[in-house]
């Protein structure tokens, strides 16, 4: 490079260019999971995910719509890309673009760091903790406690199961699609669920119970005081994410609150921070703008005092990235995966993830450390996502 009388680089560094961005879905049971491919002219290949539920399609789109814009520039510019892909847009954020970019990012710090040789936490800043205490997906991929409807003595089932590969938190979901206001029975079996799964794990290890944002915020409060006494280590979504200000008065009722899985880009975060109710938020690295965003996230978080738990029931590419962010992030609380997802979930990557006394060792790299084995990941092609909708009694649609 030469530089010129002020020292300043006459050229730009750009070595390296990015020579294509594709997507590899690969169709995994509950979901389809969303690879992002970045490849560049030096032949390093960085992976990304933007897995968005039933937006495979839009996503992939997306992807495609970003091609013009990556392909050609230099991948080590990752913030420039952001700004370019977000700022320099007419349409920006909303879900499907943010996990677009998602993914684009992530791909760009493999790339980067396989290129520079080190791990990607060390883009971050380097590793702040020795090993990243992991938690199992709702029973781990237990498709009916999604719904809420699992037996009390079934969640106590799945619960041990998760004990026993090696988590000392789990995550349950014990209440069932309800109305405005829980019934009863509705209160019993969230009771008795939490009841029967705090006996089976015993005191010490740490439940967290999702209301998968299905609760009006007076219903949330109701659950919040029946179950406080079995001590939820936090109450995730209880109320539809867009009720920011209705979060205090379910704070009030005495358990820590989490959020933020459906929430996109730093702002929205910001609304959630400021109410004070939150002790936790859970942004997801495939929606909320990928690695680069992922921290801002957090940073704005901990001014706050308030901890970050990622959400992540997706593919073993969003898991990695995970741990590299929680290895830089000194607010990092506990990380989400859906072990059981599929029986070959490990297989589409040439890698595996070992839980042991519910931590898991930090990547070593260089880059991701981990990569698609696309021979593998073409043996599960697309399927259609199961669509799912609950309604109340009278037929009415209902948040589930
Ligand atoms: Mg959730």
């Amino acid at each position: 490079m030469v530089n010129d009388e002020w020292g300043f680089p006459r050229e730009q560094r750009g070595a390296m260019k990015i020579t294509n961005l594709t997507s590899v879905v690969v169709g995994a049971g509950m979901r389809n999971w969303v690879f992002v491919k970045i490849t560049t002219d030096e032949g390093i290949v960085g992976w990304g995910e933007a897995t968005t539920e039933w937006r495979t399609h839009s996503v992939v789109g997306a992807l495609e719509d970003f091609g013009p814009i990556v392909v050609g520039q230099d991948p080590f510019r990752i913030e420039h890309l952001w700004q370019t892909m977000h700022r320099g847009q007419f349409w920006k954020g909303g879900l499907v673009t943010m996990s677009a970019i998602s993914g684009i990012d992530q791909a760009l710090h493999d790339v980067k760091a396989q290129a520079l040789g080190v791990p990607i936490y060390d883009l971050l800043g380097g590793r702040v903790r020795d090993e990243i205490r992991m938690y199992d997906h709702l029973g781990g991929g237990a498709p009916e406690m999604v719904y809420g409807n699992l037996p009390a003595e079934r969640a106590a089932e799945v619960a041990v199961q998760s004990v026993e590969a090696g988590f000392d938190a789990v995550k349950i979901l014990p209440v069932p699609v309800v109305g405005a206001l829980p019934t009863g029975a509705d209160l019993r079996h969230a009771h008795d669920t939490m009841a029967a799964v705090r006996a089976a794990v015993g005191p010490d290890v740490d439940i967290m119970v999702d209301l998968h944002g299905r609760c009006t915020p007076a219903g949330a409060a109701e659950f919040a005081r029946r179950l406080r006494d079995h001590r939820p280590w936090f109450i995730e979504e209880p109320c539809p994410p867009e009720l920011v200000d209705e979060l205090p008065s379910i704070a009030a009722c005495g358990v820590p609150l989490a959020l933020g899985e459906r929430l996109v880009g730093r702002s929205e975060f910001l609304g959630v921070l400021k109410t004070g109710a939150v002790a936790v938020i859970q942004p997801d690295v495939c929606h909320c703008g990928g690695i680069s965003e992922l921290r801002r996230i957090a940073a704005l978080a901990e001014t706050f005092g308030v901890s970050v738990a990622p959400h992540n029931p997706l593919g073993p590419i969003a898991t990695a990235h995970n741990l590299h962010f929680a290895a830089a992030t000194p607010n990092f609380l506990i990380q989400e995966q859906m072990r059981n997802a599929v029986p070959w979930y490990d297989d589409v990557v040439d890698g595996a993830l070992v839980v042991r006394n519910g931590k898991t060792a930090i990547p070593d790299g260089p880059g991701l450390g981990l990569a698609v084995v696309e021979s593998e990941a073409a043996k599960h092609p697309f399927v259609a996502d199961e669509q799912i909708m609950s309604t109340h009694a009278d037929g009415s649609v209902a948040d589930w």
